[in-house]
């Protein structure tokens, strides 16, 4: 999978970490779906850069609007003019199954036997190559190569038709993480995976209703927080308010939520899995500089990802805090330039160091996280030579020495800086005089109910099975990029 601060090739947009999965938003309801759904998105747009897109639905009609891009690229002009309604779903995407291209945007939209469904999906299904295989095999034939399609067929599926609620049959069979939104003509679902992997909320907007993957959305939009969409629960949004419908027992194993979004993914005025991001970082920031002391004179956070913690360093440690890095904010999204060279010398435009906060000082710079390591790398490097005499790093979480299956995207377990090795020859790597990580249960202290969270990527254990675990490319077949030339971005697009 592609990046993270660390990525070799320079793909590198926005954010400096781990990619996220998506972000999704539901709205019923409400005056104006369309814009409602923008400001949603717009709030979710550190969950994806690739690609936009929503479905509002007329009352009749399900009408799509998407494309590539940030969202602001992507819903330009009128937009909303053409997307009338007072019901809708929307998706902000960063690829985890499929191809960065048009055809994979989301929402995916199809004419079923008994009218048009709408779905957006956050997460990824370990078993999607499975039960696209069985499908496949009878026939059908997809339009996308991510995984989230698979739900659609589901849907269409004339076996589940018999079946009073075929959409709990649907996700009953979906294994790994999900967040799904859906949209029909009078209604919206939106459904949370039995382990809880990934965040969802449910807010009220006037007489309407908001779901949305994080509070932050919530927020933008104006809505009241109501309460988080339990893991193994469907909602349904219609005329008659929110219907709780359950589609799975508690996993025997207990829940899974992901732990990186307290890290590093979700927005710090986000409250996820019950928790403000906020306070979480920060306590982070103040256990690390416990457990990982550092005789320094200045704590530097390596922004954005890191300022929280670093501020709860220097809260704990009485080691002053100062902006050793500042970012450029107009450089624009690397993974498009052209060449691996030009995106790397983009990422060097993207942080440059202030001299005058660090030369002759000894450096304690704070990141959430080391990936392939040659990010941080660079970092040292760039603050020895605006002078600092010492450069230690604390890292706000424990070493990352297994890969993500559930819609993060770091990359395979050989290119983990940390995978087989100890924290000196992590330090003697990267250049650095210190390195220290957060341990495992400095991390739980930090968390409300930290036993219903995952681990994996520190651990290598897992909350639910990886035997059919789909790679990012796995479900691609050649004819199908030539479906993305028939995709125009208010042509076809917008049906
Ligand atoms: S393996 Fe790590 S990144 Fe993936 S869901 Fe678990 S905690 Fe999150």
């Amino acid at each position: 999978m592609c990046v993270s601060k660390d990525n070799e090739d320079g793909q590198d947009s926005h954010q400096q970490g781990p990619r996220e999965a998506c972000g999704v938003v539901a709205v019923y309801g409400v005056d104006n779906a369309a814009l409602t759904l923008y400001n949603g998105l717009f709030a979710l747009q550190h969950r994806g850069q690739e690609g936009a897109g929503m479905v509002v639905s007329d009352g009749k009609i399900l009408h799509t609007c998407k494309g590539m891009g940030l969202v602001s690229e992507v819903f330009t002009g009128d937009f909303a003019e053409h997307l009338p309604g007072r019901i809708g779903i929307g998706h902000v995407r960063y690829s985890t199954t499929g191809a960065s291209k048009t055809v994979n945007v989301q929402p995916f939209l199809a004419e079923c036997r008994d009218g048009m469904w709408a779905i957006a999906h956050n997460g990824n299904l370990v078993n999607a190559g499975e039960l696209r295989d069985r499908y496949q095999k009878q026939g059908a034939i997809f339009q996308t190569t991510t995984d989230s399609e698979i739900l659609l067929h589901q849907l269409a599926d004339p076996s589940y038709f018999g079946q009073r609620d075929r959409i709990r049959a649907a996700l009953a069979e979906l294994c790994g993480s999900f967040a799904f939104v859906i949209a029909r003509p009078h209604c919206v679902y939106a459904a949370r995976d039995p382990w809880g992997i990934r965040p969802l909320s449910l807010g009220r907007l006037g007489k309407g209703h908001v779901v949305a993957s994080e509070t932050c959305a919530l927020q933008q939009i104006g809505a009241e927080y109501v309460r988080d969409v339990n893991p193994g629960e469907l909602i349904k949004l219609d005329e008659n308010g929110v219907k709780s419908l359950r589609f799975a027992d508690v996993p025997v194993g207990g829940y899974g939520q992901c732990v990186f979004e307290q890290i590093y993914f979700a927005r710090p005025n986000s409250h996820v899995f019950g928790q403000s991001v906020y306070m979480t970082r920060m306590a982070i920031g103040r256990t690390l500089a416990q457990e990982q002391p550092c005789d320094a004179d200045v704590v530097v956070p390596i922004p954005d990802s890191g300022v929280l913690a670093a501020l709860g360093f220097s809260h704990a440690s009485g080691v002053p805090f100062e902006l050793g890095f500042i970012r450029n904010h107009y450089v624009g999204r690397t993974f498009i330039m052209p060449t691996p060279q030009s995106r790397r010398s983009s990422i060097d435009l993207k942080l440059a160091v202030v001299p005058e906060a660090v030369a002759g000082r000894r450096v304690v710079v704070v990141d959430d996280s080391i990936i392939r390591g040659n990010t941080i790398q660079k970092r040292i490097e760039a603050l020895r030579c605006a002078g600092a005499r010492e450069v230690h790093v604390r890292i706000a979480c424990p070493p990352t020495r297994h890969p993500c299956y559930f819609g993060i995207d770091f990359p395979e377990a050989n290119d983990l800086v940390a995978a087989g090795r100890t924290e000196e020859q992590i330090c003697a790597l990267c250049g650095a005089d210190s390195v220290g990580y957060l341990s495992l249960d400095g991390l739980k202290s930090t968390l409300t109910g930290a036993e219903h969270y995952c681990y994996g990527c520190f651990t290598g254990r897992y909350v639910c099975g990886t035997e059919h675990v789909v790679c990012k490319h796995a479900l691609e077949r050649s004819g199908l990029d030539q479906l993305e030339e028939r995709h125009h971005r208010y042509g076809v697009m917008m049906q």
